[in-house]
């Protein structure tokens, strides 16, 4: 599943960037909440604690890794100039 993740982020963005898959899974999209409860896995349910947003918890991870990505690319951005 890590390298999975991993390799989504390479072909997304050209560069490796390391994300750790659990936090990614955890962290709400909306709010930035990150709570181990707010992923319920028997279910595959992602809900927030803190605003009640509610996904798929894959669907939660893959936004987040773009969401990272896109941070990483503007930071190293900000760095070159
Ligand atoms: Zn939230």
């Amino acid at each position: 599943m890590k390298q999975k993740l991993i390799y989504k982020a390479v072909r997304h963005h050209d560069k490796v960037i390391k994300v750790n898959p659990a936090y990614t899974s955890q962290c709400c999209p909306m709010c930035g909440h990150t709570e181990k409860a707010n992923r319920n896995k028997k279910i595959y349910l992602f809900c927030c604690k803190n605003c009640g947003y509610k996904s798929n918890d894959d669907r939660i991870g893959e936004m987040n890794l773009y969401r990272i990505g896109i941070d990483y690319l503007v930071s190293d951005t900000v760095t070159a100039e």
